[in-house]
C-alpha cells in the first residue's frame, strides 16, 4: 500500500495523518509519523473485519466518512484483508484470505458484533470450508498472533443489544473469548470511525495497543465525558432545559437533561468529534445522548428517554465535573424513582436498575408459566 501513489491528494493525506495525530496526542511532527506509519507499516499489519452477532452500523457508520471517504481509508490508509461485507471473494476462498492475513505477525483483527455462544455458536455461520466455521472459533482462531483485537461497536465491547434480556443466542463480549492483554474496546452505538482508524493507527507506530480504561478502551478517546465536553453545558449549569420534544425550538441551545439525556454519564469525545465527517452528534441534533459507549447500553438504559434523575438546577453550579453531577443526580434518582437510600453512583444505579428489570422479566415469566423455576 502507498497513499500518495494511490489516489489521496498530498495535502488531504496530512491533514488527516494530523487529525490522527492530535487524537494520539503526538504534538510537532506527528503528522509525518502518521503519515510515515500509514505509508510504510499498515501492510506488514493486515487488518482482518469480522462479523458477529451485529445490525451493520457500525461498518456502515466506518462507510459513512467521507473525508477521506471510508473506500480510501480502507483500501488506501489500512491495508484491509478480509471482509464478508466489503470483499470481492466469498467463500473458501475469502476464508483463505483470511487465513493468509493471521500469517503476518501482529495483525490486527477488528470484530463487530457480539459473538453468539448458545447453541455451540450456530447462530453465527461466516462461512464453510467442509464445515460450518463458526464465528466464535473463528474469533479465536484468528486471534492467535494478532497485535491487537478491536471489538468495533459496544456489541462486540459489552453484549449490547443482542446481551440483552430475553435474548437467547448467549450475545458474548469479544473480550470474554480471547485474550484481553491485546483488547481494545472501541464502544459505540455506533463507534465513530476516527476512533477505529486511530486505534488502528497507535497500533502502527507503536506496535503496541493504546492505554486504556477499565473498561479495555483507550483513554486518548474516552478519557472525558460527553457532559464535560458538550456545547450545552452552560445552559445545563444555568438550569436552562429543554422539557418536552415539541418544546424543541430552531437553535436550540438547552440542555436536553430532563428529557433523558445521559451524556453526564457517558465518555466519548462525540460533542467535539461530530459524526459524518464532523457535521453534527446527538445533542447537536436535538437527541439526548443514550450513553451508547457504556457497557450498561442497552439493556440498563432502557427505555432511552427516561430521566436520570430530578435535576434540580443548578446542580453545584458551573465547573462541577460530570462525576459531580452524575453521583448528584444519581441520589436524587435513588430518592426519588428507586427509593434505594444508599446509591452512591452511577454504575450502582445503573445495576440496580438492571436487578429490577431481570426481577421483572422473571416475574412476568412466572404469570406466563407458572414455572418457578424458569431460567431467564
Ligand atoms: S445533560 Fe446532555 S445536553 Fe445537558 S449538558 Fe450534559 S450532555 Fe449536554
Ligand atoms: S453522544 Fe452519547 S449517544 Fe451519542 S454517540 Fe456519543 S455516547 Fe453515544
Amino acid at each position: 500500500m502507498s497513499s500518495m501513489a494511490s489516489g489521496i491528494g498530498r495535502r488531504e493525506f496530512l491533514r488527516y495523518s494530523g487529525m490522527i495525530a492530535a487524537m494520539l496526542g503526538l504534538s510537532q511532527g506527528g503528522a509525518i509519523r502518521v503519515a510515515h506509519a500509514l505509508e510504510h507499516e499498515s501492510d506488514k499489519r493486515p487488518v482482518i473485519w469480522l462479523d458477529g452477532q451485529s445490525c451493520g452500523g457500525c461498518l456502515d457508520s466506518f462507510l459513512g466518512s467521507a473525508d477521506p471517504t471510508a473506500g480510501r481509508i480502507l483500501t488506501e490508509l489500512i491495508s484491509l484483508r478480509f471482509s464478508t461485507a466489503l470483499s470481492g471473494l466469498s467463500g473458501a476462498a475469502l476464508l483463505a484470505e483470511a487465513r493468509k492475513a493471521r500469517d503476518a505477525e501482529g495483525h490486527i483483527v477488528v470484530v463487530e458484533g457480539s459473538i453468539p455462544i448458545a447453541s455451540d455458536g450456530g447462530f453465527s455461520v461466516i462461512g464453510h470450508d467442509g464445515s460450518d466455521v463458526k464465528a466464535k472459533d473463528l474469533v479465536v482462531e484468528l486471534s492467535e498472533g494478532a497485535g491487537a483485537m478491536i471489538a468495533a461497536g459496544t456489541c462486540a465491547s459489552f453484549g449490547g443489544i443482542p446481551a440483552a434480556a430475553g435474548a437467547d443466542t448467549g450475545a458474548t463480549p469479544v473480550g470474554d473469548i480471547v485474550d484481553t492483554d491485546r483488547l481494545i474496546n472501541v464502544s459505540g452505538c455506533p463507534p465513530h470511525p476516527d476512533w477505529i482508524v486511530a486505534s488502528i493507527v497507535h497500533m502502527l507506530l507503536y506496535g503496541t495497543i493504546p492505554a486504556r480504561d477499565g473498561d479495555s478502551r483507550p483513554t486518548f478517546i474516552y478519557k472525558k465525558k460527553v457532559h464535560d465536553l458538550c456545547e450545552r453545558r452552560a445552559a445545563f449549569d444555568d438550569g436552562r432545559f429543554v422539557k418536552s420534544f415539541s418544546d424543541v425550538k430552531e437553535g436550540e441551545d438547552r440542555c436536553m437533561a430532563e428529557l433523558g439525556c445521559k451524556g453526564p454519564i457517558a465518555h466519548g469525545d462525540c460533542p467535539t468529534r461530530r459524526f459524518n465527517s464532523g457535521t453534527n452528534w446527538c445533542v447537536g441534533a436535538n437527541v439526548p445522548c443514550t450513553a451508547c459507549t457504556e457497557h450498561e447500553f442497552y439493556e440498563a438504559v432502557d427505555p432511552l428517554l427516561f430521566k436520570v434523575a430530578d435535576l434540580t438546577p443548578p446542580l453545584g453550579g458551573a465547573g462541577v465535573s460530570a462525576d459531580r453531577v452524575a453521583t448528584i443526580a444519581v441520589g436524587a434518582a435513588a430518592a426519588g424513582v428507586l427509593g434505594h437510600a444508599a446509591v452512591t453512583g452511577t454504575s450502582r444505579f445503573i445495576s440496580s436498575r438492571k436487578k429490577e428489570r431481570s426481577k421483572l422479566d422473571i416475574d412476568m415469566a412466572r404469570d406466563d408459566d407458572g414455572d418457578e423455576e424458569q431460567d431467564v
